[in-house]
C-alpha cells in the first residue's frame, strides 16, 4: 500500500513532490514544515501554475534561505515528453515513460479552443474490446504531479498569447479507477490559484466505475462526467466492455441519474459507433430507451480503426441514419470532429475524437 507521499510522488523519494497540490494544500504543507505563513503557499502556486516555473531559486519573491530550505526538502517535478507526434491537422501527442511504463497527452487546437487530453494511467486493465490502449495490459496509476504535469508540458507547446482552454481526461486509462490522484487535479483545476483552465471546461471519462461515480456524486465534483456507453444491451455491452458484467446498465443508470441530481449537469454518454456491431436502429432505439429519464446528452464517436481492432468505421450514412433516429428522441446529440486521427494508433479510444462537432439538441 503506498503512503500520501508516495501516492503524491509516485516515487519514494527523500524528496516530496509538491505539484499536484493546490495551492492552499502547498500553505498549509509548508506551514507545517516551516512555519511559514500560509500565503506562501499562494506565491508558490502563482509560480508553478501561472508562470511556469518550476525552480525553487527562481521563486524571487521568497527569500533566499526559504527557497533553500525549499530546494532541500520538496520537488516540483514532472517528466518530460519523450517525444511529440505532429499531426497535419495542427494535433499533437506527446510521449511519456519508458520501455512498457509509457502514457500520452494530445493536444488539439480547433478554433480558439486548445484541448488537452490527459492520461490517468500507464495501460489500463480494464480490457475493453474496441480499445488499443486495452492491449497494453495496465501498468500502473499516474501520480497527481504526473496528470497535471501533462497539462503543463503541453501549455509549453503553445504560443505567449495561446492558453489550454479545455481539458479532458479520455487519454489512457480508466480516470475513476485513479480517484484520488484524478480529485486532486481536478482540485487543482477548479482552485482559482491553480492552472487557468475552468473547470467547467473539465471532462472525465469513465467507462462506468458505479461506486465511483455514486462518489462522484456525493463529492459534488463540478467537472463533466462522460460516461462511454458503446451499446444499451447488457449482452452486448458486457461483451464488449468486461465492466458491464460487474455494473451491468441499470445500475450504471442509478448512478448517472444521482450525478446528475447532485451536479444539476447533464450526464454526456460517449457512443463509439463500430460498423455493423452497435449502430443499427434497433441499437439507436435501446440508446434512446436507456437514456429515459437521464438527463443527459449523446455524443455519437466514429470509430477510427488500429492495428489490432476487430472492428470497421461505420459510413457515412450509417453515422446520420443513428443521429436521425436518435434526434429529437434524446434531448442533445453530438457527432463528434476527428482529430488528429493519423497519430491516435495507441491512444485510449476516445482522444482525438474530442472538441466541437455538429450538434442538435432542445
Ligand atoms: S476504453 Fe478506457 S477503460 Fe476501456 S480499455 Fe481503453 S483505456 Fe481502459
Amino acid at each position: 500500500m503506498m503512503t500520501n507521499d508516495e501516492l503524491t510522488t509516485g516515487v519514494t523519494a527523500t524528496k516530496e513532490n509538491l505539484l499536484g497540490r493546490t495551492a492552499e494544500q502547498i500553505g498549509r504543507r509548508l506551514t507545517d514544515e516551516f512555519g511559514e505563513p500560509s500565503y506562501r503557499g499562494q506565491q508558490i502556486g502563482n509560480w508553478v501554475y501561472r508562470h511556469g516555473v518550476f525552480d525553487f531559486h527562481d521563486m524571487t519573491n521568497l527569500n533566499g534561505g526559504l527557497r533553500d530550505r525549499l530546494t532541500d526538502r520538496f520537488t516540483l517535478d514532472t517528466p518530460r515528453p519523450k517525444a511529440i507526434q505532429d499531426s497535419p491537422d495542427g494535433t499533437q501527442k506527446l510521449l511519456f515513460g519508458d520501455d512498457t511504463d509509457v502514457w500520452e497527452s494530445v493536444l488539439m487546437r480547433d478554433g480558439e479552443r486548445r484541448t488537452v487530453c490527459v492520461s490517468t494511467q500507464s495501460g489500463c486493465g480494464l480490457g475493453c474490446r474496441f480499445c488499443a490502449t486495452a492491449t497494453m495490459g495496465f501498468q500502473r496509476n499516474l501520480t497527481p504531479a504526473e496528470i497535471v504535469g501533462q497539462i503543463i508540458r503541453v501549455g509549453e507547446l503553445l504560443p505567449e498569447d495561446e492558453r489550454v482552454t479545455n481539458v479532458v481526461f479520455m487519454g489512457m486509462g480508466e480516470p475513476l479507477q485513479n480517484y484520488d490522484a484524478v480529485k486532486a487535479v481536478l482540485d487543482v483545476i477548479a482552485s482559482t490559484s491553480g492552472l487557468e483552465v475552468s473547470i467547467r471546461k473539465t471532462t472525465v471519462s469513465t467507462v462506468g466505475l458505479v461506486p465511483q461515480i455514486h462518489r462522484w456524486a456525493q463529492d459534488g465534483i463540478k467537472a463533466h462526467l462522460a460516461i462511454s456507453l458503446i451499446s444499451a444491451d447488457d449482452k452486448q455491452r458486457s461483451e464488449l466492455m468486461p465492466i458491464n458484467r460487474r455494473y451491468p446498465l441499470a445500475e450504471l443508470k442509478e448512478a448517472a441519474i444521482a450525478v446528475a441530481n447532485a451536479t444539476k449537469h447533464r450526464v454526456t454518454f460517449e457512443y463509439i459507433l463500430m460498423d455493423g456491431i452497435n449502430d443499427s436502429i434497433d441499437d439507436a432505439r435501446k440508446l434512446v430507451s436507456f437514456i429515459h429519464g437521464i438527463p443527459c446528452k449523446i455524443n455519437l464517436i466514429r470509430f477510427h480503426p488500429h492495428p489490432e481492432s476487430e472492428f470497421r468505421r461505420p459510413s457515412e450514412e450509417r453515422v446520420l441514419a443513428f443521429r436521425d433516429y436518435l434526434y429529437p428522441r434524446a434531448p442533445a446529440v453530438m457527432i463528434r470532429k476527428s482529430f488528429g486521427v493519423d497519430i491516435d494508433a495507441a491512444c485510449g479510444q476516445l482522444a482525438g475524437r474530442v472538441g466541437t462537432g455538429d450538434q442538435v439538441s432542445r
